[in-house]
């Protein structure tokens, strides 16, 4: 056994802990930060290109963050939150690409229509009332709508080919959409971090967290490499683990994780790459899920460009496996089970029947049912042309609640303990699209005084809307756009005037 002490042990390799190693070499970079990934590089599990939908979320074609109330009103306020939280991405990724810790953006971004589609009369209604509360805003101000089947056509033409004449559509589009590559992203700031002086411990992992009577934390770690078991002093952890972050959070011992729980449902997708194809379709195309079905069921269509290739899936499908990782092991569920968090589990059981029934039916279904699926968004859809991909685990948390006694939470959950000493990432959505409005966060609540003393002002200089937000404040919102267009998608050379054109 040999021990070390660091000021920060980052755990995973996945685009969380890069995005916060990065943001910590801003303002701290004389700190020592030690990174343990178990797998044989960064960026496999959810960060990986091929195992998340690639979708910059920015609520710009996701109906989920503006659902319709019980009488019909509609709020665009969640919607405007997601938009704002991935301009700050937008806004700190410009500034990286700008001192060249990034480079060449269009290898991890780039600009893809986000368009809504609905069919039915009602669907069509609610999605017009959308429409013209957000056009607005100014942070959505590029959508239009549309319910001619002719200006559908000419945005994405294969979603009305071959479609039934009968069918009342109707949709919105935003130019302003983007298709990420979370996975070429990591890799980069990982490269930046190790060139930073961060020491990379691949086919490394972290089996457990014990306090020490000093505050530290030692991390027990196993090589694959065969240096055995070894233990490093942290003086702050960060448990970006994924699906493996809630058995590692659960060996703290921490408090705060108790009554958290976890249900594993893997995501699949039907893929093509069949250039006839994929050269006739740009847009990631959000429908409305069935009613009563959980938000992560939303089915898309969606363009993605991973490693320069061009390819269209569309999903996401239900799997199950109790793993709680891609890689992980069967026993990831069964052995997360806690006293404490027996509870909140069963009564999730009990009471979410929907998330159940959309299960099994996902489950249950035939190749034939799946494509059926498919051919609403994409009538003209040849089963041979598509071929089904196991993507990443989501573990949807579960968690205690005064009330109810249990319920599931759809949303990310960032967990800190220990005066500030520990935190981890539970959860999946809107995930990757604002790691870095969720890794500020995270140093806010563990370095309350450092933040607020000078952190603050060193990342309001890469992240200019940090704390002010832009959508409130029309010229600077324009502004920021225009920046952040220019530079993810033009290069740092290009004229401001070629962004207009
Ligand atoms: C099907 C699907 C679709 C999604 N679509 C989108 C989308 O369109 N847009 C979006 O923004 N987000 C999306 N997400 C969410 C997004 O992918 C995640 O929020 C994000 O990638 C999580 O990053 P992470 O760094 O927390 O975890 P991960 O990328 O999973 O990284 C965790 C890492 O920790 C390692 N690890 C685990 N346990 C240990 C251990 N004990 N020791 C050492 N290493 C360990 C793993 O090997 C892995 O490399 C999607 C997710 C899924 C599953």
């Amino acid at each position: 056994m040999s021990t070390n002490t660091v000021d920060v042990v980052l755990i995973g390799g996945g685009v969380m802990s890069a995005t916060l190693g990065t943001l910590i070499k801003q303002v701290r970079p004389d700190w020592t930060i030690e990174v343990f990934e178990s797998r044989s590089e960064v960026a496999t599990e959810s960060s990986n290109g091929w195992n998340n939908a690639g979708t910059g979320h920015a609520a710009l074609c996701e109906l989920n963050y503006m659902p319709e109330g019980k009488d019909g009103s509609l709020s665009a306020d969640k919607a405007i939150n997601i938009n704002e939280q991935f301009q700050l991405s937008r806004e700190w990724w410009s500034t990286l690409v700008e001192r060249g810790i990034l480079s060449e953006p269009t290898s991890f971004i780039n600009p893809t229509p986000h368009m809504t589609f609905v069919r039915g009369e009602d669907n069509v209604d609610y999605l017009r009332r959308r429409y013209e509360l957000l056009k607005t805003e100014p942070l959505f101000s590029d959508m239009e709508f549309s319910d001619d089947p002719e200006k559908i056509a000419e945005w994405v033409p294969l979603v009305i080919d071959r479609r039934a004449k009968s069918d009342v559509v109707a949709a919105t589009r935003s130019e302003s959409g983007t298709d990420v590559d979370f996975g070429a992203l990591t890799r980069q700031l990982f490269a930046y971090l190790e060139r930073e002086g961060a020491k990379m411990h691949l086919e490394t992992e972290v089996q457990k967290l014990k306090r020490k009577a000093d505050g530290t934390w030692n991390v027990h770690v196993r090589s694959r490499n065969g240096y055995g078991t070894t233990v490093t002093n942290a003086k702050f952890v960060f448990v970006g683990a994924g699906g493996g972050a809630l058995p590692l959070l659960q060996s703290s011992g921490i408090p705060e994780i108790k009554g958290f729980g976890g249900f594993p449902i893997s995501g699949k997708f039907l893929k093509t790459s069949n250039p006839e194809i994929v050269e006739q379709h740009n847009a990631k195309v959000y429908g409305k899920a069935a009613v009563g079905a959980p938000p992560m069921s939303v089915p898309h269509l969606d363009t993605r460009i991973i490693d320069g290739k061009k390819s269209i899936l569309f999903g996401p499908y239900a799997g199950f496996s109790p793993n709680f990782l891609k890689k992980g092991s069967w026993w990831d569920l069964p052995g997360s089970i806690r006293a404490h968090n027996l509870g909140p589990m069963i009564k999730v059981g009990l009471t979410e029947f929907s998330l159940e029934k959309y299960l099994v039916s996902e489950l249950l279904a035939s190749r034939e049912k799946q494509m059926e699926t498919l051919r609403q968004y994409l009538p003209s859809a040849r089963t041979e042309d598509w071929e089904m991909v196991t993507a990443g685990q989501r573990v949807q948390v579960m968690k205690k609640d005064p009330k109810l006694g249990g319920i599931l939470q759809f949303g990310t959950e960032v967990i800190t303990g220990a005066e500030g000493s520990i935190a981890g990432l539970l959860g999946a959505s809107p995930g990757a699209s604002t790691a870095v409005h969720a890794m500020l966060g995270v140093l806010k609540t563990c370095f309350p005084d450092d933040y607020t003393s000078e952190w603050e002002k060193v990342f309001k200089e890469q992240v200019p809307a940090l704390g002010q937000g832009l959508n409130g404040r029309p010229e600077a919102a324009k502004a920021s756009l225009e920046r952040t267009t220019r530079v993810l998608q033009l290069g740092v050379d290009a004229p401001a005037e070629a962004v207009e054109a």
